[in-house]
């Protein structure tokens, strides 16, 4: 099916959809960091050779959805997508504390995504898997802002992903894809290591490294110098006007996985037209 066959009913199916998979990122976002945590502290605990005291370890589904101040279980009609955070107006129906908005909006992020590469690329497969990369990409973003953290369970399968994609869909980019991926470990590895080197300080995270190294699989090794100038250039420029205005965040490290996962966003979605004006430039 072409984007032109795009008809009401498939629109109203694809935001439903979209907005479930919001739902579920949602999940993804506020339970992997914890997750993590419990077997940093578990595997730490073990090599101190300590008894393991994690009780009743997270998963993504136990325990069920539950107010994180009075741990009510939410009733199934409370946690629909969007609709039960409208429905009770952000409060959680037991407690009345608030619920954070940043549910309905991960939500709403999912549903208009996927319209927008339903519109762009029509309801194919490879526009699964570009959805699938734009929403890991989406958590990740959001996971390094609130944890600064970008965990392996995410930016591996991503990169796996990018090399199955292109061995699936394109796969004349298949070598592109892996030099990008090399490269975009490689180069971000160099640089950071210079850096300390230099300053002594650590600049960025492995998690960044690998995060640029699946953006170099989707996006083949041409497309990376494009991708660091839009997340370097973005990220400076909202880092400085953040300190400026916050007085609190100044001297703070600030993540720079968000910008990459913005960049990436663009150049997967923009895709072709920008890369096209893009390679025309550098030649
Ligand atoms: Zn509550």
């Amino acid at each position: 099916m072409s984007a032109t066959d795009l008809n009401p009913l498939s629109i109203v199916l694809v935001l439903i959809l979209g907005l479930c998979f919001g739902s579920f990122l949602n999940v993804v976002i506020v339970r992997v960091p914890v997750m993590l945590m419990q077997r940093w502290r578990s595997e730490a605990r073990a090599a101190l050779e300590l008894d393991d005291d994690t009780v009743a370890p997270m998963t993504l589904s136990r325990p069920r959805s539950h107010c994180p101040r009075c741990e009510t279980t939410i009733a199934w009609h409370d946690n629909l997508p969007l609709i039960g955070w409208l429905k009770r107006r952000g409060r959680c129906a037991s407690c009345a504390g608030r619920i954070s908005v940043q549910y309905p909006l991960i939500e709403l992020t999912g549903a208009v995504l996927a319209l927008a590469i339903v519109a762009l690329h029509g309801i194919t497969f490879s526009a699964l898997w570009l959805y699938a990369a734009c929403m890991t990409l989406l958590a990740l973003a959001i996971i390094d802002l609130r944890t600064q953290l970008l965990p392996d369970a995410l930016t591996l399968p991503l990169l796996w992903a990018g090399l199955a994609y292109q061995l699936l869909f394109s796969p004349l980019m298949l070598p592109s894809a892996v030099i990008g991926a090399m490269l975009g470990y490689g180069v971000l590895w160099g640089f950071a290591t210079l850096f300390r080197l230099i300053s002594g300080r650590d600049g960025m995270g492995y998690g960044d490294f690998k995060l640029f190294a699946a953006l170099g699989a989707w996006l083949g090794w041409q497309a990376l110098p494009l991708v660091m100038a839009i997340a370097a250039g973005a990220g400076a420029l909202c880092g400085l006007a953040l300190q400026t205005l916050v007085p609190r965040l100044r001297g703070q490290p600030l993540p720079f996985g968000p910008w990459l996962a913005i960049a990436g966003w663009l150049a997967l979605l923009a895709g072709e037209g920008l890369m096209a004006g893009y390679l025309s430039l550098i030649g």
